[in-house]
């Protein structure tokens, strides 16, 4: 077996209620290295097509990788994936904290779970032994519950849980799964899978040590990051104000913080909601993830609402959805606003985006208090969007049509709701605005799980002339690029950039300490995976395969039906911005069509249909998925 690996992955079918062990080969674990490429493996050799996202056919993927357990800052995450209820295709998100570290120390690289239990279970995986338990007396609790009954059952405080709440219960569309109350699996409706699933949670703890190839290498790696990281400007911001602190004004005096629905570029009242406002209210300490020393992740307690500070606190996606998004100038009502999502386990960009949503159709009378339970939907209302979340996660009254998801809720509201819902592929956009940085709006179009913020660098650092530029040098891009161009340099900068991302995403790192922009570098990713596994490996290599993860998850989706028609933006990225510095922009049609049939080029897949073409799933190694099996 390879060297930074248990080999070994866990069947599961929960209708049987059984489980079984499968071992693969040295070949399949260095084609595949684990995150999204091992899960959209499964997903395509596990799944049969066109199944419903909420049935017991859905297959979900649960995958560590290489680097999983590996002492280094990022070297924590993990990736949920399956067929996506929100957009009826491919859904995948990926989670920091410890969960990952004590699956695979658990035994298992990978989970792969199919069929829907006969009742409510849980799945506890310790020291290479699996078990299904009874979950009947968890159901209908939320998160907060749920763990500490199963590390009481259990018998052990540190076990490591990824569990869903009500949400996921109810089958919201975009339900989390949450770990250890802090960290979010929160994009593309795992959660509802679970649900469907009948699977109220999964619980890990193991003393499994992987063989690891070379720990000096490790520890030299380590040793550099420490050393480093105060003089890094991302370790540097992140560590004074986590997500918070580095993106709310900065994106607001860039004229890029999404304000009112995507209306605007920047909010007057952006002091009110800022990582100083947190600190100066409802902060209440800092946490980490596994082996990180920078600690990024806020924590908030008390104050008017009586925060629960077991949920962590608020990231800059959850305070620019519930903060600008919606004109909501308290940082208490966003504070307050992620306890719950996590407790009730929804994502809480698609759930702010679809309550903005929401007041748009408010203001514009297509719905009134009849409709709303009430509630006073003008946007602004911080009380009334904290007051619409438990009816979300209960599907209760109005809540019922908002736990479709924007898209959905448009379609029933009709009479031209559609222009409101803000959504690629059917999920809602993060608080990132594509007309001021257009690697978004090709990030946006061409995620395979709709609208996604971590597809590929952002713009503004990699102008030219700006301080990150020389990051890209090992990917053979020279020069910067401006941040408002669609044009061939900037679509050959995006492809590299994806490559990238992807390629994070399968070897499950944090992408705030590894790539460009960051601390450990492109060059040191080689010398990670070579450290773990002894293998002779390059970075042709690795970015080779993250341009197999991304196109592995272009075949599922393509399988399911969506293609080059749903690389589509909504029309409102084509109007101009009504705020902020860059007040006037807006996405130019032609250009913008011009720039996704040039990606389609530069991928080797097909212009018309946006399909990968047989000569690049052979490149690739692809072409043949059965050779793994
Ligand atoms: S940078 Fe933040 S999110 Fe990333 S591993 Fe460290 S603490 Fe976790």
């Amino acid at each position: 077996m390879a060297k930074g690996f248990q080999g070994k992955i866990l069947k599961v079918d929960l209708t049987r209620l059984s489980v079984a062990v499968e071992e693969r080969s040295e070949y399949f674990y260095r084609t595949f290295m684990g995150g999204s490429a091992m899960a959209s493996y499964f997903l395509l050799t596990e799944m049969r097509p066109g199944r419903d996202a909420l049935g017991p056919e859905n297959v979900l993927a649960v995958t560590t990788s290489v680097l999983t357990g590996a002492p280094l800052a990022g070297a924590n995450r993990y990736t949920l994936a399956a067929k996506s209820p929100l957009n009826d295709g491919f859904g995948e998100s990926e989670a920091g904290g410890y969960f990952s570290v004590e699956l695979k120390k658990a035994g298992f690289d990978a989970l792969v779970i199919k069929g829907r239990a006969p009742r409510p279970v849980y799945l506890w995986v310790t020291d290479g032994r699996a078990e299904l338990r009874e979950a009947s007396h968890l159901w209908g609790h939320d998160s907060g519950f749920t763990q500490t009954a199963i590390r009481e059952e259990l018998g052990d405080a540190k076990i490591q849980t990824a569990v869903i709440g009500q949400g996921g219960e109810n089958l919201v569309r975009f339900a989390s799964v949450v770990h250890d109350l802090r960290h979010s699996n929160g994009r593309s409706g795992m959660g509802a899978v679970m649900g469907s699933k009948n699977l109220k949670a999964i619980a890990a703890r193991g003393r499994l040590e992987v063989e690891v190839h070379d720990k000096d290498k490790l520890r030299e790696l380590t040793s550099y990051f420490a050393r480093n990281m105060k003089d890094h400007p991302v370790c540097a911001v992140l560590k004074q104000g986590g997500t918070l602190g580095w993106d709310m004004e900065d994106l607001d005096s860039d004229g890029v913080l999404p304000t009112r629905n995507f209306h605007g570029g920047s909010f007057d009242k952006v002091e009110s909601v800022t990582f100083e406002k947190l600190k100066a209210t409802v902060s209440a300490g800092r946490r980490t993830c596994y082996a990180c020393p920078i600690r990024c992740k806020q924590v908030a307690g008390g104050g008017k609402f009586a925060i629960d500070p077991q949920y962590g606190g608020p990231e800059y996606e959850t305070s620019g959805a519930f903060g600008p998004n919606m004109l909501v100038d308290d940082i208490e009502v966003i504070a307050k606003a992620h306890e719950l999502c996590n407790r009730y386990t929804l994502d809480t960009i698609d759930t702010g985006m679809v309550i903005a949503f929401a007041m748009e159709c408010y203001e514009n009378g297509l719905v009134d208090k009849t409709d709303t339970d009430g509630l006073d939907l003008r946007f602004g209302n911080g009380e009334a969007a904290l007051a619409l979340i438990p009816k979300i996660a209960f599907r209760e009254g109005f809540g019922a049509l908002l736990a479709e998801g924007s898209f959905r809720a448009a379609a029933k509201i009709g009479k031209g709701a559609e222009r409101f819902a803000m959504t690629a592929k059917k999920q809602a956009f993060p608080m990132h605005e594509p007309r001021g940085k257009n690697n978004i709006a090709l990030a946006y179009a061409l995620s395979p799980t709709g609208a996604d913020h971590i597809e590929a660098a952002h713009d503004m650092p990699f102008e030219e002339g700006r301080w990150a530029v020389p990051d890209l040098y090992p990917l053979g891009i020279l020069k910067g690029v401006p941040a408002r161009d669609l044009g061939p340099r900037k679509v050959r900068w995006f492809v590299y950039n994806q490559h990238v991302y992807s390629l994070l995403n399968t070897l499950s790192m944090c992408f705030f300490t590894v790539g460009p922009a960051r601390l450990f570098r492109l060059k040191h990713i080689p010398e990670m995976v070579e450290a773990m596994t002894g293998w002779e490996t390059s970075l042709f290599e690795l970015v080779t395969l993250g341009e197999r993860t991304t196109t592995l998850a272009r075949q599922v989706l393509v399988r399911e039906g969506l293609g080059k028609k749903d690389d589509a933006l909504p029309d409102r990225l084509f109007e101009p911005l009504d705020s902020g510095r860059l007040k006037g922009w807006k996405l130019d049609r032609e250009a913008f069509a011009k720039a996704l049939d040039l990606y389609y080029e530069m991928m080797g897949w097909d212009v018309e249909t946006g399909k990968p073409r047989p000569a690049r799933l052979h490149l690739l190694n692809i072409a043949d998925l059965d050779q793994f099996s």
